[in-house]
């Protein structure tokens, strides 16, 4: 799992001096080569054609030759100029191809987002919150520790407001944060019309803003459907259906993120309903949120975040009668419709929420 994490350096004056030559001659080498391959003849065709063997051709024989300087830094630095613009000219064809009017990479400019990285964990380390690099003396003060451990794949540093930030890039396989107050366990219960109901009683929501998108997506689709196909009206219609997708998308996944977050921050167990099977004949029970996106999503949330955060993930057997049973006698319902939103045990009388009942019953599921 690769984490990412910023902290604030505390720079001393020699190692100023580093990074503001580090960023310069990264933007050189970026701007010299962007020249070079940007050169067109009388009738404007290029005069060389980009490739990276090319670019990396011209770095080595011309650019290092004629700017020794470069290696006043580690030379993975300017290296790192010839593989980005490689990506900025890959996107710039892509979209071409595409039948998009992309913008051509651009030259940078000094004090707009400088930064430089390096991208070869030989060529730095971290010893107690003091960051080394390589062709730099002395080792950089970092305001804090690095989250997680694991294995450094990357420091990106980068000047924001006269500050100036490393972010790594880790690769980690533990995830644990110390700060949080956890509780011992949870059930959840995904409901009709609330998203979630948890089994100490709070519950979730569906977001009123999806609501209303959902309903005004069916409204411009019933819309459509009235107009005539390659029409003017029709493409209009279309496009505006599209967006309207795309950010109803973003919203479910918000909202599952939010949720999924809460819970592996919140709760050292977490139990859940196994819904892959009984999903589709289920599909009703669910709200809207899940049942669009699918219960897998929100399952895979869960379960990925549960790792990074060291809680357990408990799926109850997918004939665990989770909404028929007495939460509070355990007496099980011969019949419970949709329809009942309140549970009444006909042994005991308790009388209770159902999904509520539902939740707590999740959580005290033992396999
Ligand atoms: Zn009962």
């Amino acid at each position: 799992m690769l984490l990412a994490h910023k902290v604030e350096l505390r720079p001393k004056p020699d190692q100023l001096d580093y990074f503001e030559k580090a960023c310069g001659h990264y933007r050189h080498c970026w701007n010299h080569t962007l020249a070079w391959f940007s050169q067109q003849d009388s009738d404007g065709n290029f005069i060389f054609k980009w490739s990276k063997a090319a670019a990396y051709q011209f770095y080595m024989k011309v650019l290092r030759v004629e700017f020794p300087w470069y290696s006043e830094v580690s030379s993975v630095i300017t290296r790192n100029a010839i593989d980005d613009l490689d990506a900025a000219f890959k996107q710039f064809f892509r979209m071409i191809r595409a039948g998009k009017k992309p913008g051509f990479p651009k030259p940078k400019k000094r004090g707009v987002k400088d930064h430089f990285s390096i991208r070869d964990s030989a060529k730095f380390d971290v010893k107690n919150k003091m960051l080394r690099i390589e062709k730099l003396k002395t080792r950089i003060d970092m305001r804090q520790p690095i989250r997680f451990g694991g294995k450094l794949k990357r420091v990106t540093i980068s000047k924001r407001a006269g500050k100036y930030f490393a972010s790594f890039l880790i690769d980690t396989d533990e995830y644990n944060p110390k700060d949080v107050d956890r509780q011992p366990s949870v059930g959840v219960d995904v409901g009709i019309k609330t998203l979630a109901t948890l089994s100490n009683g709070e519950v979730f929501e569906n977001s009123r803003l999806l609501r209303n998108n959902l309903r005004k997506l069916r409204k411009l689709q019933r819309s459509l459907s009235r107009k005539v196909r390659g029409s003017n009206g029709y493409a209009k219609a279309k496009l505006k259906i599209q967006k309207l997708h795309f950010l109803i998308a973003r919203q479910r996944e918000a909202i599952l993120h939010q949720l999924s977050d809460y819970l592996t921050k919140t709760f050292d167990r977490i139990v859940i309903e196994n819904l892959n099977v009984k999903g589709m004949m289920k599909n009703r029970k669910l709200s809207r949120a899940i049942a669009d996106v699918g219960w897998g999503v929100l399952r895979h949330f869960i379960e990925y975040k549960a790792i990074l955060r060291n809680c357990i993930v408990v799926i109850a057997d997918r004939f665990f009668p989770s909404s028929k049973t007495c939460s509070n006698c355990g007496q099980v319902k011969k019949i419970l419709t949709l329809k009942d939103r309140i549970f009444e045990c006909d042994a005991c009388g308790f009388v209770i929420d159902r999904d509520l009942n539902a939740a707590i019953n999740l959580n005290n599921y033992t396999a």
